[in-house]
């Protein structure tokens, strides 16, 4: 879809040049860095003003959802009948609707499944190999009916994941329409087929895990900026969604847990009598009860109920719905309180292999995430936030599905246990991007995940000073900043086209912020700016463009140059050092400045004649025959005398006071020359040491580098003589080349292995379990 750019667009095709050459000042002589981004960005409008905040004529579209739904546990399947009110809030009429049927992306003949590469290789996983042949089963959405809320049959066409509903007479701004889907899908297994949602099955139990998510045909987003976005779903870009309210009526088993989006309203029937208690007690707890605890779990796994439970949830001002159910599923709760002093239930939902790490960790995680999201952004606004163990890491409002299982013994690796903290981090922490801040993922994977991924860096860090953050430092993007060109995506490409999917939109985008706040703006322009653009767009649908005019407008720091470098375009930091020009002021006092000219006289001296001449014992003709010397022979040129040295103070007496202070200052001048090797302007921060071992920071805004994009100078007056320079000395500008950085140059040796060692997982200072080795010690 190019409905977003299209100026742009146009001049790509004629120029052919790349994102950040792209002049829209193709006259200018010092390049494009600074000039405005202009015509790059959508024309502001009514619905969008030019400050980044929503416009006077705002609106967005609404669905509701009324939804029973039952699962088969016997042969996976899920069955619903869903009643949708959608509001037309635009001032368009339309004539008809677009749902989305995600599940038809597990079809054997599924646009993304045909239209992706594959190739053989050497060694490959199962699910490799399965991706390679496909399969052959039912797999997608059945549509048994869609009718008017007066029975009327309404004509249907489904083109892949979409589907155009007909209307049977035009919808006007304003108006609402009713209408009712019937349907039912195989569950597929998430474990060989793949995708966010579908089943897991335990052969040691013969149980089953359902996480059921896209799971009902949703309503597609019309919108201002791009009317339907009915752009397929292939499998990376994600989704686009309304707000509504929901009302869910789960049928199971009568063994099974189920948690879900929402409030549950009837716990009373649905819980037994103890467990009712549990949770009632949980509602001040603040560390987390099990509700369902493991024993009665262990319990349940063991039989297969006949009876069936309907548990009844609702949600309000939701974008989404999804549920876990299961009868292997221990379920623990605990309170905390968010900004502004609202309560929220932190809950897990979590089989007995993850029981050793959720129950410690998960719950708690949960709170400590959605108040340190609630400080950067908005106070998060719902009931409930939900951690559910699921092997994977999926997001939905107010519930999402995470990873993290022990060994069979309890003890669990380093990696396992921070790969669980960060992906829960993660997980919960989108319910602000995009659950609430409600960007169009697909189109834009970097709105979501990259502001996400950013403020999970800040709530790891509040976690845990020493918690191996894998994205966010500014160091951690430089072997994706220095790869190939071809290789390269800007953070501006839709979803479905991105190389390199998770250093492109995720890691990169979430450094861009940081060094947005830590480098550029620093953390009190940043925090209020990115707190007003998460203030104006909550429960709204941003684009790209709202963020970048919001930081500018709320902070007063011209970014043009800083989203167009790190969001529009490929080019890496790499300032290197030049030269280094050192001046001492010439005080012409002749009792200073002889001795000075006299070294550099002396020097002249010094040549290669002169040394191997005296080396091969040269009897000089004025030292053999003395008479040959006379006065100039012994004369001092540079000594003081009564003439210079009254000249001197003649002139010095004559200084207005200030200009003497400034004499006597004694400055050392130092003229640094810096080159932008790597094309993406950046801050220099300069680490001056000094003669006496001190040191200082001098930090320069990338504003130096405007009149000339590639080589800049700058004079900086020293009160102490400078031993090193060294830029950058804490990595904060995703600097390529480190080696450039120094005066005079530093090598830092590598070291090399002899031996090819295993690559750790995510997170790891070690691949080995000690605390199982430790176990076995008897320790
Ligand atoms: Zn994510």
């Amino acid at each position: 879809m190019n409905k977003f750019y299209p100026a742009l667009f146009s001049c790509l095709l004629l120029a052919s040049a790349s994102w950040a050459q792209h002049d829209n000042n193709p006259g200018s002589n010092h390049g494009n860095r600074f000039e405005q981004l202009g015509t790059m960005l959508n024309t502001p409008n009514g619905y969008r003003s030019a400050s980044g905040a929503p416009g006077p004529h705002y609106w967005q579209q609404k669905a509701d959802y009324e939804i029973n739904a039952t699962l088969n546990d016997d042969k996976q399947r899920l069955d619903g009948s869903e009643t949708i009110t959608y509001t037309n809030n635009s001032p368009d009429a339309l004539t008809y609707l677009w749902l989305q049927l995600d599940e038809n992306q597990h079809k054997k003949d599924a646009e993304g499944t045909t239209t992706s590469e594959s190739k053989m290789q050497g060694k490959m996983s199962l699910r490799q190999l399965q991706g390679v042949m496909g399969h052959n089963l039912d797999l997608g959405n059945h549509i048994e009916s869609v009718k008017d809320a007066n029975g009327g049959t309404l004509t249907y066409t489904i083109n892949e994941t979409m589907m155009r509903i007909e209307l049977p007479a035009t919808l006007a701004p304003g108006a609402k329409f009713k209408f009712k889907v019937n349907w039912w899908y195989n569950i597929s297994d998430r474990m060989t087929i793949g995708g966010r949602g579908g089943y897991e099955y335990f052969p040691e139990d013969n149980n089953y895990l359902y996480t059921m998510t896209q799971w009902y045909p949703r309503m597609a987003v019309y919108s201002d900026f791009q009317g339907w976005q009915n752009k397929q779903f292939m499998g990376s870009g994600e989704f686009a969604l309304n707000f509504g309210d929901f009302k869910v009526n789960i049928n199971v088993p009568a063994d099974h847990v189920v948690g879900g989006t929402g409030q549950c309203s009837n716990y009373a029937q649905t819980l037994t009598a103890a467990q009712f208690k549990r949770w009632n007690a949980a509602q001040s707890a603040t560390s987390p009860v099990e509700v369902v605890n493991l024993d009665e779990v262990k319990n349940t796994m063991k039989g297969h109920a006949t009876a069936r439970k309907t548990w009844a949830f609702h949600a309000e001002n939701v974008r989404d719905f999804a549920w876990v159910s299961s009868r292997r599923i221990v379920w623990d709760a605990m309170s905390t309180q968010i900004e502004g002093g609202r309560k929220v239930m932190a809950m897990s939902y979590y089989g007995p292999e993850a029981y050793p790490l959720y129950r410690k960790y998960s719950s708690k995680v949960v709170a400590h995430t959605i108040r340190t999201y609630s400080k950067h952004t908005i106070p998060y606004p719902y009931p409930v936030a939900i951690s559910v163990e699921a092997a994977n890491g999926m997001e939905y409002p107010m519930i999402c599905f995470n990873y993290g299982r022990a060994e069979k013994d309890g003890t669990y690796s380093e990696a396992t246990k921070n790969g669980m903290i960060g992906v829960i981090i993660h997980e919960v922490g989108h319910n602000f991007f995009p659950m609430i801040v409600n960007s169009d993922e697909r189109q834009w994977t970097w709105m979501d995940e990259g502001l996400n991924t950013f403020v999970q860096y800040l709530t790891e860090q509040e976690w845990d000073p020493k918690f191996p953050s894998s994205r966010g430092p500014a160091y951690k993007i430089v072997d994706y900043m220095k790869m190939p060109k071809n290789q390269l995506e800007p953070i501006m490409t839709n979803s479905e086209n991105i190389i390199m999917f998770g250093p492109n939109a995720y890691a990169k985008p979430a450094t861009a912020l940081n060094v947005l706040r830590e480098t550029v703006m620093g953390r009190e322009l940043f925090d209020y700016a990115f707190k007003t653009y998460a203030k104006r767009w909550a429960f709204k649908h941003p684009t790209p463009e709202d963020l970048f005019r919001t930081m500018e407008d709320a902070s007063a720091v011209d970014l043009d140059w800083f989203w167009r470098g790190w969001f529009f375009g490929t080019e890496p930091v790499d300032v290197s050092l030049d030269s280094v020009k050192y001046y001492r002021l010439n005080t012409k006092n002749p009792a200073v400045e002889g001795s000075v000219d006299r070294a550099q006289f002396d020097r002249n001296l010094e040549n290669i004649s002169t040394t191997r001449n005296k080396a091969a014992g040269t009897r000089f003709a004025v030292e053999a025959d003395t008479s040959l010397q006379d006065f100039y022979s012994k004369w001092d040129r540079f000594a003081a005398t009564p003439m210079t040295t009254k000249s001197y103070q003649d002139m010095y007496s004559a200084l207005t006071p200030d200009e003497k202070k400034l004499y006597d200052s004694k400055s050392y001048f130092y003229e640094l020359t810096f080159s932008n090797k790597g094309g993406l302007v950046s801050p220099i921060i300069i680490e001056w040491t000094y003669a006496d071992g001190t040191t200082e920071i001098d930090n320069i805004p990338a504003y130096i580098w405007r009149k000339n994009e590639f080589k800049v100078s700058k004079v900086f007056a020293k009160t102490k003589e400078v031993k090193s320079i060294k830029l950058d000395p804490y990595r904060q500008t995703a600097d390529i080349d480190e080696a450039n950085n120094s005066w005079p140059r530093e090598y830092a040796p590598s070291r090399f292995e002899l031996f090819k060692q295993q690559s750790l997982p995510r997170g790891a200072t070690s691949g080995t379990n000690p605390m199982q080795e430790a176990r076995k010690g008897g320790q």
